[in-house]
């Protein structure tokens, strides 16, 4: 027996639970928990089974409840997104990317995107999978002044290229792209709208982002976990007939077989908490970035957007250029357990994605664990503390951890007390 390995594995996951979850500030724009009900729900047996297909037409047997949770996944997420075409089956959001660019272009057709500057996603760009797939790129012109697609430049291009679609959404970006305007001028060549909302979905279903569905996307991308609280995942929501059953042909068997199906309970519980808490949780997100970033703005930080009000997004972003550059604060702000990411930032040249100017900074997790306006101002507070005051880091490390401690319960979400006594943890099914 390899013990040792066993007392690694242990260790490091152990290491790990304790350090992000209880330990730091996470200000990862891409992450989030999920509720301890939708947590218990994820850890099933169906993780270790197979379902190809589609519900109720599988290629196995032994698929009948995995067939209602899947029926029941879409219906939830779809009464969310006001539409009854959804399918939870990709199992991540660039999986959910490639299904519907597959159908929607053939290779060296042509498709427009959001500038790189407006947030644009690597699978959305000739690296990621619309090069694997090769479809053409065409970046749409960006708009400085207004830190978003140029509208009138953008309906010039789509007017003279006539692409087969548009691809809104993004990364990094505090303000909504011109969806309405996008999807006039992208129709009037016959192309389709794409909207990837995995960053803002969460924001989409309570209100504080519109849907771009209401507003002339055909189809929606999204992953399930980043402003949406749920498990790692993707989803696709149509509002077009047509793609939505020529894209459900092809997600199977073209990009996956199976499709994690322990993701399901879990993203309809997840659905569930959105129902109810979702608007009280997308409002306090969009306050509390905006706080987080006149606090930093207040303290000295080069905060990006002021002229727009900051952000209507759950993120912020930071030009730390003059306090020694991305790479670096981050690198000091993770010692000090804050957790963010490095990030290009509209003005940096590509080039510099190693060393780019700015934060990107996310305020989602943090108020799902509780946090308000008050807490943002401390953030900013310990990140002044780190970056501009270069105080001891391994004492500003002790305050963050000392702060943590009174923000451990997931807000917005659902208790384990639900648990009826019936239901039987699969863990206790094999001790
Ligand atoms: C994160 C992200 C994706 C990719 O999602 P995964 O679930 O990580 O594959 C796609 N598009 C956008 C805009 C994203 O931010």
């Amino acid at each position: 027996m390899n013990k040792e390995y066993i007392d690694k594995i242990l260790e490091y996951t152990n290491l790990q639970n304790v350090w992000r979850v209880k330990e730091t500030i996470n200000l990862i724009a891409s992450e989030n928990v999920m509720s301890p009900l939708a947590l218990t729900v994820y850890m099933s047996d169906f993780m270790n089974r197979y379902a190809e297909g589609k519900p109720f037409k599988r290629y196995y047997q032994g698929t009948k409840y995995s067939d209602e949770l899947e029926v029941m996944s879409n219906e939830l997420m779809g009464k969310l997104l006001h539409t009854d075409m959804v399918d939870i089956r990709p199992i991540s959001g660039t999986i959910a990317n490639a299904s519907v660019f597959r159908i929607l272009a053939e290779p060296g057709e042509q498709a427009v995107i959001a500038p790189v500057q407006a947030g644009a996603h690597v699978s959305h760009t000739k690296f990621g999978t619309l090069g694997a797939l090769g479809i053409k790129q065409i970046e749409l012109p960006y708009d400085e002044e207004r830190m978003n697609v140029d509208i009138d430049k953008a309906i010039k291009v789509i007017e003279q290229v006539k692409p087969k679609f548009a691809v809104l959404g993004g990364s990094v970006y505090l303000f909504p792209h011109p969806v309405k305007e996008i999807s006039n001028a992208i129709h009037s060549v016959n192309g389709k709208l794409v909207y990837d909302s995995a960053h803002v979905l969460g924001l989409i279903v309570g209100n504080a982002w519109r849907n771009p569905l209401d507003h002339g996307a055909d189809v929606m991308t999204s992953s399930t976990h980043k402003t949406f609280p749920g498990p790692q995942g993707g989803v696709i929501a149509f509002k077009d007939k047509d793609l939505y059953k020529e894209v459900g042909k092809t997600i199977f068997p073209w990009f996956l077989s199976n499709h994690h199906l322990h993701r399901l309970p879990a993203t309809a519980i997840t659905a569930l908490e959105m129902i109810e808490f979702g608007e009280a949780y997308a409002k306090q997100i969009t306050r509390n970035a905006k706080k987080l970033a006149e606090s930093l703005a207040e303290r000295g930080f080069k905060v990006i957007g002021e002229h727009l009000g900051y952000t209507m997004s759950h993120q912020v972003l930071v030009d730390v250029s003059p306090q020694g550059g991305g790479a670096k604060i981050a690198k000091m702000l993770e010692d000090g357990n804050i957790i963010l990411n490095k990030n290009l930032l509209p003005h940096d040249p590509p080039e510099a994605v190693q060393n780019p100017s700015g934060l990107r900074i996310g305020v989602q997790e943090m108020t799902r664990f509780g946090m308000k306006e008050d807490e943002m101002d401390q953030i900013a507070e310990f990140i002044e503390k780190i970056a501009i005051k270069k105080e001891d880091i391994s004492k500003v490390r002790e305050e963050v951890k000392e702060f943590r401690k009174n923000y451990q319960k997931v807000h917005y979400g659902y208790s384990s007390d639900l648990i009826n006594g019936k239901y039987v943890n699969l863990l206790n099914l094999l001790i």
